[in-house]
């Protein structure tokens, strides 16, 4: 009895071992916009337990940061507003100080976007010992992608996006209060411009694991539940 006891006892303490020197996980989501990859990695970071790093988030909030220099900041507005995607040496700084914030498995969205961002990637994920970054690529068609995105809508308060909705709707979140506004890179122009530059940085990426073994293809034209389900089949 004691001997099936103690047993059982190293055992769950390999277990437990095993855990501990588990790595963080890094998991890169690829897509067009639109093309639901927000979406994909809010439901997997709740399975997995991840934090989602998304440079359109951090341009976002860093154009509204009071510390920023006047003109970096001027820099990182033109080209948001021209739909022209920020610089290297400015994207690696809000990546690796979001990096620095936590120690747990990370989901990044839509990065590395260039061959310079991914060995910049490369150096961080050995820095901060993560275990080799999966690739998840949600695909979908350019033209159905621009659809998608001149309905789309996002509230002004929370920032929950709609797929659907008019201007000026309430947002249904309880005791948010705010109104659903379109956002401005949403426009068809613009959205044609980020597509442009997109679709050929995606390939990018994608060539430079394609022989890995890491890359992970996805429809991304089925539903949002049949994509999660996709999704799931590769990591839980
Ligand atoms: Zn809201």
């Amino acid at each position: 009895m004691r001997t099936i006891k103690s047993k059982f006892k190293s055992q769950k303490s390999k277990v437990k071992m095993e855990k501990k020197m588990q790595k963080r996980q890094a998991i890169v989501m690829l897509g067009l916009p639109a093309s639901g990859k927000g979406t994909q990695a809010e439901i997997m970071a709740k399975k997995i337990g991840a934090r989602i790093i998304g440079i359109g988030d951090l341009v976002r909030s860093a154009m509204t940061a009071e510390s920023l220099d006047v003109e970096l900041l001027a820099e990182i507005k033109s080209d948001y507003d021209k739909g022209i995607p920020q610089k290297d040496k400015i994207v690696e700084n809000l990546i690796e100080s979001e990096i620095a914030k936590s120690s747990g498995n990370i989901i990044f969205d839509n990065y590395p976007f260039s061959s310079d961002q991914i060995n910049f990637f490369e150096t961080m994920i050995t820095k901060y010992d993560f275990s080799a970054p999966k690739i998840v690529y949600i695909k979908i068609d350019p033209e159905l992608a621009i659809t998608r995105i001149s309905s789309r809508r996002i509230c002004d308060k929370c920032k929950k996006i709609y797929l659907s909705g008019k201007i000026g709707d309430n947002c249904n979140v309880k005791n948010c209060g705010g109104h659903l506004i379109q956002r401005l890179d949403d426009t068809a122009g613009i959205m044609k411009e980020r597509i442009s530059h997109a679709q050929p940085r995606i390939d990018l990426v994608l060539n430079h694991y394609k022989n890995s073994g890491q890359v992970c293809e996805i429809n991304g034209e089925q539903t949002i539940e049949k994509v999660a389900e996709d999704i799931g089949k590769i990591f839980y």
